[in-house]
This record gives structure tokens, sequence and C-alpha cells, in this order.
């Protein structure tokens, strides 16, 4: 499970980006993360990803308190997660197929398993005949889709996706939500930042809305914006 309990951020600038966050994510939900452009959402996210720690407060991400988590043992935490970015971050110089491998080969796993789980996530998303082109030579839906590959290939306990339709054309991002919604049916829990909201209203899935650091909604099959707001 996901849980922040008293959560505040306060950047070095004096920003305060999370004030006095609360929320639960049970094993195996499915939950959007909406606000507007610097209400907090990234930041929430790199929380669950230990790549910060709260100012205050305690963040629980699949059983472990990643805000006790000593800094030897971070590094084995995020083995169980998946991690999907606006921007990619695929390896220019590797092809598809060298992107995930590569990512499975850091996790430690042997070449046969490597092997077998890189070409399972490849037919699993329908990009196996992109396996040898390089980031350049494939569309941005494709690269975020062989980014999103190699998130799931080791079948990460939680999922975490930071705008991951952010620059991508509606087709597309509704390719990416299936891609999602088929990894939460396989057990795995799915995070997403997110300000698309066409992709929010076709989900109905759990919507946490954050409006300069606090949550002011949480719905269970929520739209993107409450009726009370569009009243
Ligand atoms: P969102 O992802 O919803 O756009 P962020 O979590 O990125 O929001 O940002 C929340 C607030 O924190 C904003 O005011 C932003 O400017 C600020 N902020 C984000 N990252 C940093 C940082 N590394 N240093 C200082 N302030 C930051
Ligand atoms: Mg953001």
């Amino acid at each position: 499970m996901i849980e922040l309990k008293d959560v505040s951020v306060e950047y070095s600038t004096g920003v305060t980006a999370l004030k006095n966050v609360n929320v639960k994510i049970d094993p195996g939900e499915f939950a959007f993360i909406v606000g507007m452009t610097g209400s907090g959402k990234s930041t929430l996210l790199r929380l669950l990803y230990r790549d910060m720690l709260p100012t205050s407060g305690t963040v629980i991400v699949d059983g472990t308190d990643v805000t006790a988590l000593k800094p030897r043992k971070v590094a084995g935490f995020r083995r169980r997660l998946g991690i999907i970015f606006q921007d990619f971050k695929l390896l220019p110089q590797k092809n598809v197929w060298e992107n995930i491998a590569f990512a499975l080969r850091v996790l430690g796993l042997p070449p046969k398993e490597i092997r077998e789980k890189t070409e399972t996530v490849l037919n699993q998303v329908g990009l196996a005949h992109c396996c040898d082109a390089f980031p350049s030579q494939i569309s941005g839906g494709e690269q975020q889709i062989a980014a999103i590959a190699r998130a799931l290939a080791n079948k990460p306990n939680v999922l975490i996706a930071d705008e991951p339709t952010g620059n991508l054309d509606p087709d597309t991002s509704l390719e990416i939500m299936r891609i999602l919604e088929e990894a939460n049916k396989d057990g795995t829990t799915v995070v997403v930042a997110t300000h698309d909201r066409i992709m929010v209203d076709r989900m109905k899935k759990r919507v946490i809305q954050i409006d300069n650091g606090e949550i002011v909604r949480d719905e269970t099959e929520g739209t993107y914006r409450s009726d009370f707001q569009e009243a």
C-alpha cells in the first residue's frame, strides 16, 4: 500500500509544495493525481520513488517506510517500482530491445530471464516490430510505449507515471492508458499524475486533486473536474 501521513514539503527556495497531505492508496488501485501546473503533483510522485524526502511526515510505499529507508537500501526499494516520465528518458544509443534488456541487466537478472522478459513485455505493449529501432527512428508515442515497456518488464508492484501522455496525440494517449490499465489488472498499483482531462474522464478511476499543495478532492470514480467547480 501507499500512504502519506501528514506530509509537507518545503523546497530550499522557501516554496511549500505540499502541505499536510494525508492519503492512502490500496494495493491494486489505479489513481490519478490531477491539478494545475505547480500544484505539487510531481513533488508527490518524487516522494513515492524516494527521489526526495519530505520536510515532515511519513511516506510508505509498497509496505516500506521510505522516509526511514537507509541510503544503501534505496536502489533495492526502487527495483519494486516502475517509473515513467513525460520525456521518456530512453537511452539514445541503444535500440528498443537493448533499452529494456539493459534495465533488467541493471536489476541483476540472468541473461535467459532478460531475454524472456524483454520479449514478453514488447509483445504485451505491441512494440515487437520496433525492437531493432533506435529511439530517434520511432515516433514519440512509440518511444513512450517503449519507456513503459521498460518500466513494466520486471512486473513492478507499483507503477508511477508523471504526465505520461503529456506530449502525445489522443490516440497514442488512449493506447498508453490501455497499457497502464492492463498492468493494473495484472495486479500492479498504478499512480498517474496528469492534466490530461480527456484521459481522466474516460478512465473513470480514482481522482485525487491537489491544489496549491493540498488535497482538495478525492473521488472513487472521478472526472478531471468536479461538478462543483464547473458550476
Ligand atoms: P506540478 O508537478 O503539479 O506542476 P511540482 O510538484 O513540480 O508541481 O511543483 C510544486 C511547487 O514546487 C511549484 O511551486 C514549483 O515551482 C515548486 N518546485 C518544484 N520543484 C522544485 C525544486 N526542485 N526546487 C524548488 N521549487 C520547486
Ligand atoms: Mg509536474
